[in-house]
């Protein structure tokens, strides 16, 4: 099989398990959007993806990000990893969204940016669950600080929050983390109710996303189940 035709059937199986995961939760299909995770192919295996219909492509780190961005400008790309604040001014124009903000000085930074270049910006807040899953996010002692920050933005629109499971748990494992992040979602909305809306719940990737789907997740990212066997195609 050539790239193209296992790219077809990744999708078409990923999509499947996707719809699955919706009628067992009693969602809408589109209520959970495909963000696939691009950071294992090039750029042309990429926009092959945006040919077969996926609309949202995801990078994890900022460099790799405007390497592909500016090569499939057709994609709405979003930064799923850590933004060193250094990064800010090349990402914000590339971006639909940055999914990985993890602290009050690199909301204020995006703000001022964004100030700066006259754009507005959607961004998701990260919430460590999971303590030992990442050394990025705001942690459950912390953020209570995440109201008054989000009250001083202007150009920088909050519309959710996102959250990386545990490294190797399985997928039962990752649902505590899963339900945790819609409480904490739910808790925002009510105390900032921000006239844009804070809907959006990223979690999920390959291992997990079908419970991430059931626990409400808006925004799935979703790398490794696209692109299995891509290695040995000719
Ligand atoms: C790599 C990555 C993903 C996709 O992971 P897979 O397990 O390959 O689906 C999702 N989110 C982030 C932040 C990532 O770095």
């Amino acid at each position: 099989m050539d790239v193209e035709d296992i790219l077809k059937q990744n999708l078409a199986e990923v999509e499947r398990r996707i719809a699955e995961a919706c009628r067992r939760a009693g969602r809408a299909r589109e209520e959970a959007t495909l963000v696939a995770v691009t950071k294992y192919v090039n750029a042309a295996t990429a926009r092959r993806l945006v040919e077969l219909g996926v609309a949202n492509l995801g990078e994890s780190r900022p460099q790799e990000l405007w390497r592909k961005a500016t090569a499939v400008p057709e994609a709405r790309w979003h930064l799923v990893g850590h933004l060193q604040r250094n990064k800010i001014e090349k990402t914000l124009p590339l971006v639909r969204m940055i999914h990985s903000v993890d602290s009050v000085r690199l909301l204020e930074a995006l703000e001022a940016e964004a100030v700066r270049q006259n754009r507005t910006a959607e961004v998701l807040l990260e919430l460590n669950l999971s303590q030992e899953a990442s050394k990025h996010g705001f942690t459950e002692a912390n953020a209570s600080s995440i109201p008054g920050a989000l009250a001083k933005l202007g150009r920088v629109r909050a519309v959710g929050l996102m959250t990386m499971a545990a490294l190797g748990a399985n997928a039962e494992e990752s649902r505590p983390a899963f339900a945790a992040l819609r409480k904490w979602r739910d808790r925002l909305k009510a105390e900032f109710p921000a006239e844009y809306g804070f809907h959006h719940l990223s979690m999920g990737m390959t291992n997990d996303f079908e419970i991430a789907i059931e626990e409400g997740a808006t925004l799935v990212r979703i790398g490794s189940a696209l692109f299995r066997g891509l290695e040995a195609a000719s």
